[in-house]
């Protein structure tokens, strides 16, 4: 479900033409439907209404404060892997009893960070961050709240770079090493254990992975409780994938079931961590075509958007439905559509049937709301694209388009230049 739609042929973001924002706004830009995430959210929310559970929005894929704000606003928590998403989650109004701290690679000033803030719970992903994470908690006068993430070894079938729960991923800590790490855990003075976490991988299509990563988390926590270890909280992590093309995952119903039925007659609070499925379907990047050029193989419709400004077709391959703004045209041509960057691996789609478009077209890239800007960079020199959003009939520019001046911020000239 998402409100980009056609109205007379023109393609609007709820009540507002994307062609009127276009003029006013520029081009290339992230466009976000309000009323998209809010729904969204609110679903799947429903779909656990029988569990005690928090919903915890991995910031990761997509921090924009306008978005974060929607969610707060409505008793979300908030999964983070860094300090500056944090800092984002705090600004945005999370209670940081609602947030939890993923990732392999914690720095000492994050933990510090989480520490003083008051976090719900870190999950640990070494041996070496759970000693870390106690000895900070001593030197600071706190106490610190974790949960071990541990990697089931569940092939999620899904691309290799977003599979996080497989042995070989650098991810969490084995089945077997986690009792060691519950063994430690319990030892050390200055954390509580409290808790156990997995996240097996990304754009998940099928319910079976989730289901066998809890099989073998549960078996754990039997195993941990005749040890007289306790756990209040189990996170699941996030996954659920969405429909880029022709993908079929389950819906939050069946998702929600086959977790809810592996947790029957467990007294757990359940923790998920959503980001894809929550905002992906509820953004899109609009760009404009600059030239049409036709090679000795391929048709090119060179875009003002690249690899910078979407990297996912590049770094996944991934797809992106790319449709016309105007839809005014019944031709359709066989193209690659691809952006100014001096790169090959610079498109956005490769060999895709597409309207006949012309230079000063508009084009709308769907599903770009997860991993779209928050990937983007300034390679190349190329500032970085405005966000909007859109609520019924208003826009709102929610962060302006960098200029070139934005682009040396920072930098400054060595004095050694001058000798
Ligand atoms: N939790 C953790 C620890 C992750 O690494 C990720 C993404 O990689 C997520 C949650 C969100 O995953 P998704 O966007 O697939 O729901």
């Amino acid at each position: 479900m998402h409100h980009f739609k056609y109205r007379d042929n023109v393609m609007f973001c709820e009540d507002v033409s994307i062609e009127e924002i276009s003029a006013k706004v520029g081009t290339p830009f992230y466009l976000y439907s309000y009323a998209t995430l809010k729904r969204h959210f609110q679903a799947f929310n429903a779909a656990f209404e029988d569990v005690p559970k928090l919903i915890c929005f991995s910031a990761k894929a997509n921090t924009s404060l306008a978005v974060l704000k929607i969610f707060a606003d409505m008793g979300c928590g908030l999964d983070i892997v860094s300090g500056g998403e944090l800092y984002r989650g705090l600004k945005a109004g999370f209670s940081p009893e609602r947030i939890v701290y993923s990732g392999v690679g914690k720095r000492i000033d994050e933990i510090d960070y989480a520490l003083e803030t008051g976090i719900l719970m870190f999950n640990v992903e070494s041996h070496v961050e759970l000693e870390l994470i106690n000895r900070r908690a001593a030197d600071l006068q706190k106490r610190a709240p974790v949960a071990i993430r541990v990697n089931p070894n569940v092939d999620p079938k899904t691309h290799p770079y977003i599979s996080t729960g497989l042995r070989k991923n650098k991810f969490g800590i084995n089945t077997e090493a986690a009792i060691e790490s519950y063994r430690m855990a319990g030892r050390l003075e200055h954390v509580d254990v409290i808790g156990i976490d997995c996240h097996i991988g990304s754009q998940i299509t099928d319910t079976k992975p989730f289901e066998a990563a809890l099989i073998s988390l549960k078996t754990l926590i039997n195993d941990l409780k005749q040890m007289g270890t306790d756990i209040k909280y189990l996170d699941m992590g996030g996954g659920l994938g969405i429909t880029y093309a022709d993908e079929m995952p389950p819906s939050l119903s069946e998702y929600a079931e086959a977790i809810t039925q592996q947790l029957k007659g467990m007294d757990l609070q359940l923790i998920l961590e959503p980001g894809r499925v929550l905002v992906g379907n509820a953004g899109i990047m609009i760009t404009k075509v600059l030239y049409r050029k036709s090679g000795e193989v391929k048709n090119f419709v060179i875009v003002d958007a690249g690899m910078n400004d979407l990297l996912r077709p590049t770094l996944y391959n991934a797809f992106h439905a790319i449709e016309p703004v105007v839809n005014s045209k019944e031709n359709l041509i066989v193209a690659d559509v691809v952006g100014p960057i001096c790169e090959s691996s610079d498109f956005l789609a490769v060999d895709r049937n597409i309207c006949d478009v012309e230079s000063g077209d508009l084009l709308a890239v769907m599903s770009a709301g997860a991993y779209g800007y928050v990937m983007s960079s300034n390679y190349c020199s190329r500032p970085r694209v405005a966000e909007v959003m859109v609520k019924g009939d208003r826009f709102h520019v929610i962060k302006t388009r960098e200029n070139y001046e934005d682009l040396v911020r920072g930098e400054s000239l060595p004095p050694f230049f001058e000798a």
